[in-house]
């Protein structure tokens, strides 16, 4: 195929709009994934992603059409992430391509996901096709939803496409509108190799596997090349294109999507972002929009038994392979022994790979709550990064704090406008701008501590909202507050991994909170257990923890074995997830208590 009749694309879309369906309903149309092999959603393959309904990782597929027209058209769908912790890798993709399907369920509406993926489409600089999606729904209200994207997005909608990708309709007006309105890459095939990272994972087989999408220039197999962020050199291997699994070919040239194999031990030598080149004859400039991951959003994970300190080191080493966004060193703590301080690009990043170590390296791990990165100027004139409360420095040794601030965008019918804009006012947002998008819903943007933010805001917004508002939120740096550390000292004990960074206003409140949400969570023992917040020196709230008297089972009156074995049940699952800090057994919850005190 000529690159005149080569279109590359994404499909951009707020979660549960549709985005995965409508991919797995153009590769059926196209005949390149035969119906019986069709697996639900065949571009969300990792199980954690299909579980929690996400895109995580990017995957690509080529699929051969035979347009209205009569020719062969190549069309490539590279898939995106669907979380704001992933918008780089987003960014990276789209910048992969021509053209972006923006698909809008009907039913729905633009929400914070759709604007924030079409920010990133309109950077760079994408054709975009409006799709309205899940017409087949009875409250779908396609003229509304159009009215609402050229109000938001100010895009032309006359000729959006009516689509249920649910029961196929419209799929070939899509695949139309991809032929005519996405423009052919340029030929640029005479020039230096030059092609975009939008993604790599690890293969334990053949090392890391690349995808990319050359830009200049042409690639073969057996080329030795140079990756120009890392430096890293490589010959490759094997060569292909996703189709969408893997089928090796001997060439690939500007404008074409592809994967290639080089025995490459770490994906941090071939990072998303980054532009792959020959090592004989090198590019002049690398392609723009690189960039280092930087983790956001920091935790501790310690092992609760701690003879599984090395193999929580081993997991995290294997996970790095595959994740370059992933940091992690050692930390030790007099309450928790040893562990690791691990970053991550945000809340949701932090998940997974928790859950990944639980579930696929069966380790038993107390994970602290999540910390910002805070800037601290000393007085001695430095400044330094602190992503973990315990380490402060002294506020004799603090000049003051700076912590990050996000945009924070919420998207919501006007019912909750008034409970949304209290939630933030109460995270120490500023608030920047309230507008109507249409008679029934609003945009509310604010300006919010990062901090503020990764606690349980997304969960706040959602129940204040009956799950109708959606958000989404980008950097904007960082300032300067009145921020103090929190201390919390159980049975007499400072527990460092419960230390937070708070603003002094509300100090009083939190550790008031605190210790109570502390006294609910620690199960009685056999002794008196006092629980304080300190600022300092100073004792800001107390509380305690009465000594056990009866025995649990005593509640039970006897009789009721299938009560008792439940009880029994719901101790000892409880027990899996304690730290013994002292002489006291503190349960996860507990660790995570200052996230829940509303
Ligand atoms: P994604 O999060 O954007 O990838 O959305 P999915 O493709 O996973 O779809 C979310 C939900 O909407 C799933 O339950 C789909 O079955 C459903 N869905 C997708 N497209 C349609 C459609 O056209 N009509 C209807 N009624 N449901 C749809
Ligand atoms: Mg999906």
């Amino acid at each position: 195929v000529p690159v005149s009749r080569i279109r590359n694309f994404s499909i951009i879309a707020h979660i549960d709009h549709g985005k995965s369906t409508l991919a797995d309903r153009l590769l059926q149309q196209t005949g390149t994934v035969e119906q019986r092999e069709m697996k639900e959603q065949f571009l969300d393959n990792m199980d954690l992603e299909r579980e929690r309904g996400i895109t995580i990782k990017l995957q690509a597929a080529r699929m051969q059409y035979v347009a209205k027209d009569g020719e062969v058209y190549c069309l490539n769908l590279i898939d995106t992430p669907g979380h704001v912790d992933f918008s780089y890798e987003v960014s990276r993709s789209l910048a992969a391509c021509e053209g972006a399907l923006l698909v809008v369920d009907a039913s729905q509406g633009v929400e914070a996901q759709t604007l924030a993926n079409v920010y990133l489409a309109l950077e760079n600089n994408l054709e975009i096709i409006p799709v309205l999606n899940k017409i087949d729904l009875p409250g779908a209200d396609p003229d509304r939803v159009r009215e609402e994207i050229e109000e938001m997005i100010g895009l032309d909608c006359r000729e959006a496409i009516l689509c249920s990708a649910k029961e196929g309709i419209g799929v070939d007006e899509i695949l139309e509108a991809v032929v005519k309105k996405v423009p052919a890459p340029p030929e640029t095939v005479d020039e230096p190799l030059r092609a975009l990272i939008f993604d790599s994972y690890y293969d334990s087989y053949r090392g890391v596997i690349v995808y990319f999408r050359i830009i200049d220039g042409d690639v073969r197999k057996g080329d030795k090349i140079l990756f120009m962020a890392s430096g890293k050199e490589y010959v490759i291997d094997e060569l292909g294109v996703l189709s969408p699994s893997q089928i090796p070919v001997d060439r690939l040239r500007a404008g074409e999507v592809g994967y290639i194999a080089a025995s490459i031990r770490s994906v941090a030598d071939a990072r998303v972002g980054d532009t792959i080149t020959h090592a004989g004859r090198k590019a002049a400039k690398m392609l723009p929009g690189y960039e280092e991951a930087t983790p956001m959003v920091f935790c501790g994970l310690f092992p609760i038994d701690a003879d599984q300190f090395p193999e929580l080191r081993e997991a995290l080493e294997k996970l790095q392979l595959n994740d370059a966004a992933l940091k992690f060193e050692p930390e030790t703590s007099s309450a928790m022994g040893f562990g690791f301080r691990c970053g991550f690009l945000g809340l949701l990043h932090m998940e997974i790979v928790q859950e990944r170590l639980e579930r696929e390296y069966n380790l038993n791990l107390i994970t602290t709550a999540p910390s910002v990165v805070y800037r601290v100027h000393t007085t001695s004139g430095d400044v330094i990064e602190v992503d973990n409360p315990a380490a402060l420095p002294d506020a004799g040794k603090r000049q003051f704090i700076e912590e990050p601030y996000v945009r924070l965008e919420v998207i919501t019918p006007k019912d909750y406008i008034g409970t949304l804009m209290e939630l933030a006012q109460n995270r120490r947002g500023d608030f920047k701008e309230l507008k109507y998008i249409t008679t029934s819903r609003a945009s509310i943007v604010y300006e919010v501590p990062l901090g503020e933010v990764v606690s349980d805001f997304f969960d706040q917004m959602k129940s204040r909202s009956k799950g109708y508002a959606s958000m989404e939120y980008s950097m904007v740096g960082y300032r300067k507050n009145d921020l103090v550390k929190l201390d919390i000292s159980i049975n007499g004990d400072s527990v460092d991994p419960l230390a937070t960074i708070v603003h002094r206003d509300k100090a009083y409140n939190v550790g008031r909170a605190l210790t109570q949400k502390l006294k609910e969570l620690i199960p009685r023992q056999m002794f008196k257990i006092p629980i304080q917040a300190c600022i300092g020196t100073k004792v800001i709230a107390s509380e305690s923890i009465s000594a056990m008297r009866k025995d649990v089972l005593a509640k039970c009156y006897g009789g009721d074995i299938t009560r008792k074995k439940k009880l029994l049940k719901k101790q000892a699952e409880g027990k899996k997830r304690m730290k013994s800090v002292g002489r006291v057994d503190v349960p996860q919850d507990a660790f995570m208590a200052v996230l829940k005190l509303e």
